[in-house]
């Protein structure tokens, strides 16, 4: 028995995008200033609304988050091996690569699918220069034990926070743990500039560092000091950010009903777990991802994951594949699955579900009652 049928395919995320109307006269501005990149207006100001914002001091933006990541990691000087989890999109490892650093996979915690710190002091060498932890879908990492055991070994810590954008953390901003955390403004992002990104670090040096790695290195017009790159955000995408913050607030509220009225359908079903952190405050609102334990639930993820696109509803197996699969990496001691167990089931348990503003309680409850007419009595569960 399904509520409504549904006719278009729904995706699990959507763009918050503002009125166009609002953004021509936005483009007006820009095209009246002749100034359309290169630290503009727009730029600086969206750097300091969203310092204020997030309650930081230092961030720099980027014409998007891979390439902030990318340049922070050469910003801080890392060398040798990076410890970091397998369970992350493709760019937080892809950052590494492209520096020439190496990856070592240490596996997640079961409960938040964020690295286990309890396992990284087993990976340390002394090529180790650095933690590497995600807050996997707004789930902050355990970033109290990764401090102290950065502190032991003299290594930096920096977080992929693409999933945790205006988090807090023990009453703090989530940025403030770690010598650096990095945001996406992709648009499938809560917070977005269509692409961007931003990079929010602690040693105030790093700033000037930064801005010339996005820049060719450039050091002055005719002074080229380091070899950079070209990272920078542009006024259109600074613009756009400018209009979207402005949104932010409301979206979070709407994400929010939509949050409570999944958690409360899906409360009831066996074998089917939450992963997004559910206190209030708290939420990133980023995605909403659940975990399928096929024993108890009597399916596999995969299968629902194809039952639900049989009902037009796009879920995304998220994240997947596992980043340390990745053909690239062959030979490298750590991508062993046997101790990556954690991460392995993981990625074939996850599941992330439509999720955006104006996804309409009633699709929601669609949802839940294609994922509860799914659920097959087991022998196992029939048993208890
Ligand atoms: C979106 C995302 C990125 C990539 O950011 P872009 O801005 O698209 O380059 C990196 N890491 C994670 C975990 C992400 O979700």
């Amino acid at each position: 028995m399904i509520a409504n049928k549904i006719s278009e395919p729904i995706y699990i995320t959507r763009p918050l995008l503002p009125d166009l109307g609002v953004i021509s006269n936005s483009l007006h501005e820009i095209w009246e200033s002749k100034r359309v990149t290169n630290n503009g207006a727009k730029e600086r100001l969206l750097e300091q609304e969203l310092k204020d914002y997030l309650g930081v001091e230092h961030l720099s933006l980027f014409n998007n988050g891979t390439l902030a990541l990318l340049l922070g990691f050469r910003a801080l000087g890392l060398k040798g091996e990076v410890i970091t989890t397998p369970f992350t999109f493709p760019a937080t490892v892809q950052a590494l690569d492209w520096n020439g650093l190496t990856p070592v996979f240490c596996d997640v915690e079961p409960e938040t699918m964020t690295i286990d710190a309890t396992k990284i002091e087993r990976l340390i060498t002394e090529k180790t220069s650095a933690i590497l932890g995600v807050h996997v879908f707004g789930n902050p990492c355990n970033v109290n034990k990764i401090q102290e055991i950065a502190d032991k070994y003299q290594l930096k810590v920096i977080y992929d926070g693409a999933h945790a954008f205006g988090m807090k953390l023990d009453d703090k901003p989530i940025s403030d743990y770690g010598d650096m955390t990095m945001f996406s403004f992709h648009a499938t992002k809560l917070f977005n500039t269509i692409e961007g990104g931003a990079l929010i670090f602690k040693d105030h040096r790093v700033a000037s560092k930064l801005a010339m790695l996005k820049n060719f290195g450039l050091d002055g017009p005719e002074n080229v000091i380091l070899s950079g790159l070209n990272a920078k955000m542009n006024e259109v995408q600074a613009a756009i950010g400018l209009e979207v913050l402005k949104l932010v607030k409301e979206e979070r509220g709407k994400r929010h009903a939509i949050k409570e009225s999944y958690e409360q359908y899906l409360a009831s079903i066996a074998g089917i777990r939450i992963l997004t952190s559910s206190e209030k405050d708290n939420s990133s609102y980023q995605y909403f991802v659940i975990e399928i334990n096929e024993e108890k639930y009597g399916r596999s993820r995969d299968w629902l994951h194809d039952e639900l696109k049989r009902n037009n509803i796009f879920a995304r197996k998220y994240f997947y594949p596992l980043c340390s699969g990745f053909s690239w990496y062959k030979g490298l001691e750590s991508v062993n699955p046997d101790n990556l167990l954690q991460a392995n089931a993981a990625v074939q348990r996850t599941l992330a579900l439509p999720y955006y503003g104006d996804l309409g309680l009633e699709l929601v409850q669609s949802i839940c009652e294609i994922i509860k007419k799914g659920y097959k009595k087991t022998k196992q569960t029939s048993d208890m």
